[in-house]
């Protein structure tokens, strides 16, 4: 009998082999779903199959359980045999690589008859992949350096949300620091750097005894198996999959595990040339002296200090200027949660949240807001039960009633308005005028590529009644970039008409993200960081955008949710 993960593998490769032969985009996302309710189906799917039930199940249809039927029985599934003979399997692999996708690994099949990772690697080496067409040096020098990791491409190496990472993480920080002899815990590598997207995650651990902190990984609940390692340092899979690695050192020399461990590679490459500068060589151990005496320092700000630096904080290390800057003594303020005096874009079940405005006001102030807007969906996104110019103003007196009888939070009337086809928007302007708060956002054609997406979104931008752009870019991690903004252009109109840009901190947008959130900041626009919650127990993804504000190196001066709403305009 099949299991679960091995119906799953077989659909998800029939889907990727499908998409590379070009397959209406439908069929490819009905395998891929499938394969992801499969996996995540508790018990046998091939039992339930076999007794035709599998069809119970969401995202499984009768294609897709006949498919299972027969490869219970059979071993096989001749579709997927088939697909295999039309395209190469290795190509899977290439497709996955960022630069490339399913089009481009075509491509580069065809022009050089590369079939795998390996053939890549030689294609490259001789320097042959700018002759693929369409293949220019940056896309060239993209696939180069992903190459440089021997998993490039494979299943295994693919990039979970922060926020799907983090609580994990934290959740095993947690529990470590509750273990007897523990003194300190924390998270690091790219999660503390507030990556958008991490491959694993790391703990540091400042312990007298690593064999209590190893016991106690062993007995986790949190913990699916053992990946390996040691005392001071082992590695654990989570039930989710997630990959995290736990170091230990002794207190005094914790500040410079945490260093070592927080990174980026490139950072502490630059930390160790400065070192070096000073007669001095740098490990997580701590700094050695040319006579071989060592210090070690139990805080990483004196890491630092000792390198003649101002601390710097983890989401800066990505070897920019952070040294230079941190040697001057001017290393930025950036925003923090207590800087945060409450957001604008929360659902309400007057159109898909789940609970009632009051909850989530409550929910909002128990966060410490001193306002929360609530801003449901329009009447064109009709799935979402979005509101018509009617149910608007029912909702209105419903939010005049709340403010009347709630204490210690303001609600304001707010929007998500949707940014239709053509650049308009789904109410008129009269209607957009009695909001205190509009939020305009793209819920359609955000696969267009060109120019098309960033004249709409400049449109949004450009309109009287339009305080901010959510989620700007439109992209869903797994299945979606996005559009292809012109940010630069955007940000420029939108420091001109005073619009904010949306940092989105749902785990699978984190839209904009830190990068476009750096350049629209260069530009002079100003950030909304929203959690985008559809229940209270969403609204700490506003400290996932908040994150990613930090690593766009923003202050409280950037971010308009550090002020009351009030003051914005001002
Ligand atoms: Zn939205
Ligand atoms: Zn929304």
């Amino acid at each position: 009998m099949p299991t679960n993960g091995e119906i799953a593998d077989a659909f998800t490769l029939l889907g990727d082999l499908l998409e590379l032969d070009g397959a209406v985009r439908h069929r490819v996302l009905a395998y891929r779903r499938g394969a992801a309710r499969v996996r995540s189906a508790p018990g046998s799917v091939a039992e339930m199959a076999l007794a035709g039930r599998a069809t119970d199940l969401p995202d499984i249809g009768a294609t897709l359980q006949a498919k299972i039927v027969e490869l219970a029985q059979t071993g096989s599934i001749a579709a997927l045999e088939k697909a295999r003979e039309r395209t190469p399997e290795g190509l899977v692999r290439l497709a996955r690589l960022e630069g490339l996708g399913p089009k481009r690994a075509m491509a580069v099949w065809t022009a050089l008859g590369v079939t795998d990772i390996e053939g890549l690697r030689a294609a490259v080496e001789a320097g042959r992949l700018g002759e693929v067409p369409g293949m220019g040096p940056a896309t060239v020098a993209q696939v180069t350096a992903q190459l440089a990791d021997p998993a490039a491409g494979e299943a295994g190496a693919e990039r979970v949300s922060l926020g799907l990472a983090l609580p994990q993480a934290e959740d095993l920080a947690r529990e470590l620091r509750a273990v007897p002899g523990v003194r300190r815990v924390e998270v690091a590598g790219s999660l503390r750097r507030g990556r958008e997207t991490v491959h694993d995650a790391d703990i540091v651990v400042a312990a007298d005894d690593p064999a209590a902190v190893a016991a106690a990984l062993e007995a986790s609940p949190l913990v699916a198996m053992s990946a390996g390692g040691g005392d001071q340092r082992r590695a654990v899979m989570t039930h989710p999959g997630l990959r995290i690695e736990v170091a230990v050192a002794p207190p005094e020399r914790f500040g410079n595990l945490l260093q070592h461990a927080t990174g980026s590679a490139r950072h502490n490459v630059r930390l160790r040339e400065l070192a070096l500068r000073r007669g001095l060589s740098m490990s997580e151990h701590g700094l050695t002296a040319g006579d071989g005496t060592v210090t070690v320092h139990a805080d990483e700000a004196e890491v630092y200090a000792a390198l003649g630096l101002a601390w710097i904080p983890p989401e800066l290390r990505e070897d920019r200027d952070e040294l230079a800057v941190a040697a001057e003594g001017r290393v930025p303020r950036l925003v923090e949660r207590a800087d945060i005096l409450g957001e604008i874009h929360v659902h309400s079940d007057w159109s898909d949240g789940r609970v009632d405005m009051a909850t989530m006001a409550a929910a909002a102030r128990d966060r410490g807001y001193r306002y929360i807007g609530i801003a449901d969906h329009s009447q064109s996104l009709a799935m979402t039960r979005g509101l018509t110019p009617d149910r608007v103003k029912r909702q209105w007196e419903a939010i005049d009633a709340l403010n009347a009888q709630i204490e210690g939070i303001t609600v304001l009337k707010c929007t998500e308005v949707d940014i239709l086809a053509d650049g308009r928007l789904d109410f008129d302007d009269d209607l957009l005028a009695g909001f205190d708060l509009v939020v305009a956002s793209l819920h359609s054609g955000l696969r267009a590529t060109g120019a098309e997406g960033t004249a709409r979104v400049l449109a949004a931008v450009e309109h009287p009644h339009v305080d901010a752009i959510g989620h700007p870019r439109g992209r869903m991690m797994g299945r979606r970039d996005g559009l292809q903004l012109d940010i630069e252009a955007i940000a420029e109109r939108a420091a001109a008409t005073g619009t904010l840009l949306e940092i989105n901190g749902q785990p699978r947008r984190l839209d904009l993200d830190s990068d476009l959130a750096r350049t629209a900041l260069a530009a002079g626009a100003r950030l909304l960081l929203s959690s985008d919650a559809h229940g209270p127990e969403d609204l700490w993804f506003l400290d996932l955008a908040l994150r990613v504000a930090r690593r766009a190196g923003a202050g409280p001066e950037d971010i308009a949710n550090t002020r009351p709403p009030a003051d914005w305009r001002a």
